[in-house]
């Protein structure tokens, strides 16, 4: 019996001419199908992540198959119990990904590197003069990632072409090999790098969501679980004897892949805390942030 519901994850690099009224019928698609999720739609393509019960789900992608402008999907599909998003949000932006190019953007379709699928990857990650980067955000990174990865040090993915023009010293005559969570953020990152001039460059087809799926590779060479932006936080990647997890509750040090965020409103951040110690100190991330909220909380009670 497969599960009655599905999550999607997809992208396409696609030109759309009029980004607004394609959302806007993807609004009423979604909404006829019960799909939440969030998308968003740009002239230079759509990039989105739903769930739906399975039959909905499978007529969506139906429907995008049979479009000339969205056919082609390598759609990542996840069986789940139930919907993984409390409502449905669909966007128009200037980009689906930016990188902040200016005039020297280009569009994905036009220039990528070449992409690996999950067992031409694993090979290459051992290769000599391997640099492998991760395309992604530093609490993505934190609870999984492939071994030997780096984590260019980022506020954010916008902030990369400064950050490889810094580091052009220690990155000339690598392979350089690129990966993200479900593979969109590397085709423009690893179209960017063949622009700056480096010429050996990969991109893990399909992202970590595929690598995790493949039969063969079974996730091999990665560690911990891959950060997802929906309610279930993350998913296993590593299906070997060889998995691990890599994070730690900040509290007690134990392996942790548990998000919260903290339970004083104005700080909010979001940090690693395992069940034990949730239920006996309580949703905080730091001791001052448990203090100032109790004494608000006296405060109002007047105790
Ligand atoms: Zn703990
Ligand atoms: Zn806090």
């Amino acid at each position: 019996m497969s599960a009655p519901y599905e999550v999607l994850l997809y992208y396409k690099y696609v030109r759309l001419d009029d980004p607004k009224a394609y959302a806007k019928e993807h609004q009423e698609l979604c909404t006829r199908l019960g799909l939440r999720g969030r998308i968003l739609i740009a002239e230079e393509g759509i990039n989105g992540t739903v769930s739906g019960r399975a039959e909905n789900c499978r007529e969506y992608r139906e429907i995008l198959d049979a479009d000339s402008l969205t056919e082609d999907i390598a759609w990542k599909i996840d069986e789940e119990e139930g919907h993984v998003f409390p409502k449905l949000s669909i966007k128009v932006r200037e980009e689906v990904v930016s990188l902040d190019l200016g005039e020297k953007d280009f569009h994905p379709s036009e220039l990528t590197a070449t992409h690996l699928n999950p067992a031409e990857w694993r090979k290459a990650m051992e290769d000599d003069d391997v640099v492998i980067l991760d395309a992604r955000n530093d609490y993505e990174w934190e609870i999984g990632r492939f071994e030997g990865a780096i984590l260019p040090d980022v506020p954010s993915f916008r902030d990369l072409p400064k950050w490889v023009r810094d580091h052009r010293k220690e990155l000339e005559g690598k392979k350089i090999l690129t990966y993200c969570t479900g593979g969109i953020r590397c085709e423009k990152f690893s179209g960017f790098l063949l622009n700056e001039g480096f010429e050996d460059v990969y991109q893990l087809d399909g992202g970590i969501m595929t690598y995790g799926k493949d039969e063969a590779v079974k996730g091999e060479g990665y560690e911990g679980e891959c950060y997802v932006f929906d309610e279930r936080l993350s998913v296993p990647v590593n299906r070997t004897e060889g998995a691990k997890i890599i994070s730690s509750c900040r509290q007690c040090g134990q392996p942790s892949i548990r998000y919260r965020n903290c339970a004083w409103m104005p700080c909010n951040a979001q940090f690693l805390l395992c069940e034990d110690c949730e239920n006996a100190t309580g949703r905080y991330c730091a001791k001052v942030c448990k203090e100032v909220d109790l004494m608000s909380h006296a405060a109002v009670t007047g105790i």
